[in-house]
């Protein structure tokens, strides 16, 4: 496994972190889960992602399970707050100063541990001010509770607000999680940008696009059994924006591209985005121990750029560029 810094910080992650969205909780029980978690903890990742929202908080207290006796030192571990939890009272979510200090504690609890590495703000909240948002976050750090923040799919604009802020008030900012893959690069053109002149990284999340760049998708064919575009419980109406016919053929058509360059389409996709400097880490799921073996041998891999050229060509206009995307995906008002 390969270290990284996470941003202008001394913290290093491990560039494969492993993420518990969909699956602990919800679709893999969690025998399934904590095999998920030995394997990436044997294969050398040391960094593991969640949110107080997956599986409406079931996923942290799994993952908290899961790392029970490992040496809380050699692990960091990071959550999330904004998305509604609990019954959905009024208060119950967003960036305000009231969630923010119940969130944190409810996460530690269920996480068996007395601080995270990295709180972030799973989204940015347009009914809380920001200087609000941000003192809540520097006394959680003064506090103890968490030794760095981050936030998820900000604008490079948010971001440049909040670092501003974060410095004022002395606490560190330093990551973004936004969604990245070879078919979704909205964050290139201003989130990147800013952010390497802030001293901030990006944690990316879906580098394999939810699976499908794994190729296990054929067009005009079912899902297999057992995927995440067969599941019910959520993962089919997540990984839906990918699942038509134009853009699982282009993905077949990168197999030949993934076996020149010695690599599973599945590793290719994750060292597609641990070439971009600013990307601190790959944020890869898993429903079986197998696939984060797979998975990590992405690991300090380097692409040649005539492969990354054949990428581009192979995909053409399927990649998602409009830098846009990450206003208009966000959340408009809290949700709750
Ligand atoms: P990926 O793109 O890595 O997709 C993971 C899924 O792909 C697995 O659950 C599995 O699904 C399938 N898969 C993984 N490896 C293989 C393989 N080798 N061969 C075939 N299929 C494979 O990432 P996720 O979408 O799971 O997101 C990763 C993490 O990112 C999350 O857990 C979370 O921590 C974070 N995240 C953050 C968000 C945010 O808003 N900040 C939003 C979403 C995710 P299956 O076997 O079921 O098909």
């Amino acid at each position: 496994m390969d270290f990284r810094y996470l941003g202008n910080s001394g913290l290093k992650i491990s560039e494969i972190t492993y993420g518990n969205w969909l699956t602990h909780g919800s679709q893999v029980e969690n025998d399934v889960a904590t095999q998920c978690v030995r394997a990436a903890l044997d294969e050398g990742i040391s960094t593991f992602d969640t949110a107080d929202v997956y599986a409406n908080t079931v996923a942290e207290s799994v993952l908290g399970e899961a790392l029970k006796g490992e040496r809380r030192a050699d692990l960091e571990i990071f959550t999330k707050v904004y998305f509604p939890t609990g019954p959905g009272a009024k208060n119950d979510t967003g960036l305000s100063r009231k969630h923010i200090m119940e969130s944190i504690d409810g996460s530690l609890e269920r996480l068996q541990t007395d601080y995270v590495d990295l709180y972030q703000a799973h989204r940015y909240d347009t009914e809380t001010p920001l200087e609000e948002t941000m003192q809540a976050f520097a006394d959680v750090v003064r506090s103890g509770k968490a030794l760095y923040i981050g936030v998820s799919e900000w604008t490079a604009e948010q971001i440049r607000d909040g670092v501003t802020l974060a410095t004022e008030l002395g606490f560190q900012l330093i990551s973004n999680q936004p969604q990245y893959s070879m078919l979704w690069r909205v964050i290139e053109d201003e989130v990147v940008p800013t952010s390497s002149e802030l001293g901030v990284s990006q944690i990316v999340w879906s580098p394999m696009a939810q699976g499908v760049l794994s190729g296990k998708y054929a067009p005009g064919q079912a899902p297999p059994e057992g995927s995440r575009a067969a599941d019910e419980k959520g993962g089919a109406d997540m990984i839906k924006r990918f699942m038509n016919d134009q853009v699982l053929a282009r993905v077949q058509d990168l197999k030949p591209v993934a076996e020149e360059a010695g690599l599973s389409m599945a590793q290719l996709a994750v060292a597609w985005v641990l070439q971009n400097d600013n990307v601190a880490a790959a944020l890869v799921g898993a429903s079986r121990p197998e696939q984060v073996a797979e998975n990590v041998k992405a690991a300090g891999v380097r692409l040649e750029s005539d492969v990354v050229s054949r990428i581009d060509e192979v995909l053409g206009d399927v990649v998602e560029k409009d830098a846009g995307k990450t206003a208009e995906t966000a959340p408009k008002q809290r949700m709750a």
